[in-house]
């Protein structure tokens, strides 16, 4: 990937990407998501942290749209999330999400897995994708595993090829939902270095993630969430070392 290519993930850096304003969220008597105002630039790398069941889950996937808000709006380079049908499909095109659990198709080989989107959502054409796709597993370190299926990847291999089918869709922002939650200790370091390396590249990112590392070497913000609000903001630097609310003092007392 080139930096300075137009339309590129660094194309008109800093202009705001994502912008929530507003947002309310209820699962029944739950109060999920309150009040939540947010902007992400385009090229920023923002880490939401915060204790479970804080709403960093749902705040993920209202930006996506797997869920839908009771108030508020979200817009996406600018434009509403649509509502449904064929728009619906390419948002979630341009959204691309990792979650803790790979997610593959099992009956699926990893090149598979990774032109699937581009061919049916994109209408690319077969070679095409592949040498998209093999470029790609290349690029996140995966290759040569190209022809294999998913349950003979270790897990952080499974987690970097979900990395790289999101890319295929050539997002405009990336979401990580606990990416290396699920991994065992061995394999978070390859999923982060991938991760890292996107973030250096200039792609918009949204991580949620408890790794005090990634956020310090490649956050430009984080975000930390209690109870469905965002409680505070600051840079990596300040959150950790002087947090200014009880609820991060006491999490990060915790976690740390
Ligand atoms: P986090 O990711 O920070 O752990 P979540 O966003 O998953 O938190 O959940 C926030 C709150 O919303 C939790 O209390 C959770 O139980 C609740 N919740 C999440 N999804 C649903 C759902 N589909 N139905 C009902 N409650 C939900
Ligand atoms: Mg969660």
């Amino acid at each position: 990937m080139t930096a300075q290519e137009p339309g590129s993930a660094t194309a008109n850096r800093g202009e705001p990407l994502v912008v929530l304003s507003n947002v309310q969220k209820h699962f029944g008597q739950l109060h999920a998501l309150k009040d939540i105002e947010l902007t992400v630039k385009r090229g920023e790398v923002v880490v939401v942290i915060g204790p479970s069941g804080s709403g960093k889950s749902t705040l993920c996937r209202t930006i996506n749209r797997l869920e839908t808000t009771d108030e508020g709006t979200i817009t996406l380079d600018g434009q509403p999330l649509p509502q449904e049908g064929k728009a619906l499909a390419a948002l979630r095109a341009e959204v691309g999400m990792v979650f803790q659990s790979f997610n593959l198709f099992a009956h699926k080989t990893i090149l598979e897995n990774v032109t699937l989107g581009p061919i049916k959502v994109r209408g690319m054409g077969k070679a095409e994708a592949e040498k998209k796709a093999r470029e790609l597993l290349d690029r996140v370190g995966v290759g040569h595993q190209a022809d294999k299926y998913p349950a003979q990847l270790s897990g952080g291999q499974q987690q970097r090829v979900a990395i790289a089918r999101a890319l295929a869709m050539e997002p405009k922002v990336m979401l990580f939902d606990e990416p290396t939650s699920a991994l065992d200790p061995e394999m978070i370091k390859e999923v982060l270095d991938v991760m890292v390396d996107l973030a250096e590249q200039g792609m918009t990112m949204i991580v949620v993630t408890h790794e005090m590392g990634f956020a310090r070497t490649a956050a430009d913000r984080v975000i930390f969430m209690a109870d469905g609000a965002i409680v505070e903001e600051n840079t990596p630097e300040e959150f950790f070392t002087n947090p200014s609310s009880d609820r991060a003092k006491d999490f990060l007392g915790k976690i740390l």
